[in-house]
């Protein structure tokens, strides 16, 4: 994500990638068909309308234009082109889902010569990864090689179907089968170096294969590429998991096993269940939850919680509650602390981790556990309490520092006070004494000492833009549907907008008028939707489907009371004028500003006002 910003502000900067590339790639691709391969899309009039993939409803309020090649959400307000859906659905960087969409059309994107190597280091990363994937495979479906694995994997209680889904497979005991496969497949000894699959014998001589008789977990990304593997053990050998070292494709910290098998059910659900193992990941799946993701060997990162968020309201974390539980969860309530996310806690019986209890008690069981699951907080308080001494009231307080330390981070003071109340309740003493202890959580935040929240354009509500007048937003919504005529092109005027969007707007309209008098709409979508003041409102309008019934009349009306409203406006700031002029004794001034005024009055009468026609808006 935030690589993927970088990486287009360079190459849009160094003008590697032009506007006529985005263009060109976008007019080849039909957006109802490519949103339509993540969300389920039915015709309705012009448009195509489905559930929204980025926030949970129950009626569809996302809305796909194959005309203006444009998608909209009229619940959450996401909005934009097909490059703004596939980087916000599948969490690919701009220039990674312009190159792919340019590759499916035959356009080629330029790019700088280091970010050509870095491609095509990455691209032969994963080749080696999936003709690796495709060994391990064939390894275990292997008579003799796969008889171990497949025992195991029976015995684990996974079904073929499940090995099938997540690619399971098995490396062989040699010492170098892999190697060799790759070395016959062409791949050089320093690619499979870089991949992560091969270590230097000690005595410097050859290498040997990093996997050897393990059994082996594919790693994808959300784009479904092959990022690395895991690898447990097949009898007693350390360590019991080995995953792929960091690789440029593959950062652990920011990778989620079995994350593009999860998504689906993700954003259907808003939900996300986090496990720590591989086995955990799979089990829960088979059992049908298949909103589960798994760390790879590392804590929550950071990262993980951005990724999360994008898809996610709701996390559900699974935690063994040992000492170690509770330090993941003061960790988990740090990470969490301002992200926005609602977690909770799912604690198992003891000696139960996930894959065994779902396998004996079934989804249902552990659905009942997730209802009835704390938050991330009265878990970490539970445990933090368990463990002080019981007996004296100070050990109590001592012992719930860490998570108060934590609490006094939220940028929310309602919400500080809320878990404030909390926290007393839970330790049974006043909230006064908690705040004697620790005044920042009732401090209002510090002024400059938090990030500025900038507050993202689409995340306006449409009402809150208009503070003016109805009118303004009907004349831009027909301008934007092409309904606008040359004459009334002539009649706008930045200034007669009350809220700054709609004049910016206006400005880039007129910017766009052809020799005929028309605006050309393909050239101001482009140029709107992407303006940090209009790009909201110029999404949202050219998205609605309002009825006008006489277009012709009710333009003019709009027209009439917009030139009506600035008469006044300017009626009223000459009046001053000649006040301030009368006042000081400036006659010339006076009987100029009486001769401005009385134009003006004429102008007025002459024009017939808005409250004599009826509007035909239904
Ligand atoms: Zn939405």
């Amino acid at each position: 994500m935030r690589d993927g910003s970088v990486g287009e502000e360079t190459l849009v900067g160094r003008g590697l990638i032009s506007d006529d590339i985005k263009n060109r790639i976008r007019d080849r691709i039909d957006i109802a068909n490519v949103v339509g391969q993540h969300v389920s899309l039915k015709r309705a009039g012009q448009n195509f309308v489905g559930l929204c993939p980025f926030h949970q409803e129950k009626s569809p309020s996302f809305s796909v234009s194959p005309s203006k090649q444009m998608f909209y959400c009229f619940g959450c307000k996401a909005g934009g082109d097909v490059f703004a859906f596939l980087t916000k659905i599948t969490g690919a960087s701009f220039p990674e889902v312009l190159r792919d969409l340019g590759d499916k059309v035959g356009i080629v994107v330029e790019e700088s010569p280091t970010e050509r190597i870095q491609r095509g280091q990455t691209h032969r990363i994963e080749e080696i990864n999936r003709a690796s994937m495709t060994w391990f495979q064939a390894n275990l479906r292997d008579p003799h090689i796969g008889a171990t694995a497949r025992e195991y994997l029976h015995e684990r209680g996974i079904q073929p179907s499940t090995v099938e889904t997540f690619q399971i497979g098995v490396s062989s005991p040699e010492w170098d089968g892999l190697f060799r496969f790759l070395s016959r497949k062409g791949f050089s000894h320093s690619e499979i170096m870089t991949a992560g699959l091969g270590t230097r014998r000690t005595n410097g001589n050859g290498y040997y294969d990093k996997f050897h008789g393990r059994l082996m977990f594919t790693i994808t990304d959300l784009r479904k590429r092959v990022v690395g593997f895991g690898g447990r053990v097949l009898g007693d050998g350390m360590p019991k998991y080995l995953n792929s070292p960091d690789t440029p494709l593959f950062k652990k910290g920011q990778t989620l096993f079995a994350f593009d098998l999860a998504r689906e059910a993700i954003v259907r659900t808003k939900t996300v269940i986090v496990v720590e193992g591989y086995f955990d990941a799979i089990a829960l799946h088979q059992a049908g939850l298949t909103h589960t993701v798994a760390t790879l060997g590392t804590a929550l990162t950071t990262e993980h919680i951005q990724t999360l968020r994008r898809f996610a309201d709701q996390v559900v974390l699974l935690f063994d509650p040992d000492a170690a539980g509770v330090r993941a969860a003061l960790k988990g309530l740090d990470l969490f602390v301002n992200s926005g996310l609602g977690v909770k806690v799912v604690t198992l019986p003891a000696g139960e981790d996930p894959d065994t209890f779902v396998r004996k008690e079934g989804a249902e069981a552990f659905a009942q556990l997730e209802a009835a699951a704390p938050s991330l907080l009265d878990y970490a308080l539970n445990h933090t309490i368990k463990q002080a001494d019981a007996g004296s009231l100070e050990g109590r307080i001592r012992s719930v520092d860490e998570v108060l330390r934590i609490l006094q981070k939220s940028e929310h003071p309602i919400e500080r006070q809320e878990r404030m109340r909390i926290v007393a309740e839970r330790l049974g003493i006043s909230e006064a004494r908690l705040i004697e202890r620790y005044p920042m959580l009732l401090a209002q935040p510090k002024r400059g000492v938090a990030a500025p929240r900038t507050q993202p354009a689409e995340g306006i509500p449409l009402n809150a833009l208009f503070k003016g007048l109805p009118e303004e937003r009907d004349l831009l919504l027909l301008l934007l549907h092409g309904k606008l005529s040359p004459a009334d092109v002539r009649r706008l005027r930045p200034e007669s907008f009350s809220v700054a969007p709609c004049r910016k707007l206006v400005e880039i309209a007129l910017a766009h008028v052809d020799r005929e008098g028309r605006i050309s709409l393909r050239s101001v979508l482009d140029e709107s939707v992407g303006d940090p003041d209009c790009g909201a409102l110029a999404t949202e309008l050219s998205m609605r489907e309002d009825h006008f019934d006489d277009v012709p009349a009710y333009v003019k009306a709009c027209l009439d009371r917009l030139d009506q409203k600035r008469s006044e406006q300017t009626l009223r700031e000459l009046i001053v004028s000649l006040k301030t002029a009368e006042r000081e004794g400036r006659a010339d001034d006076v009987r100029e500003l009486n001769l401005q005024i009385n134009e003006v009055r004429m102008r007025k009468a002459g024009t017939p006002t808005a409250g004599g026609v009826t509007l035909v808006k239904e």
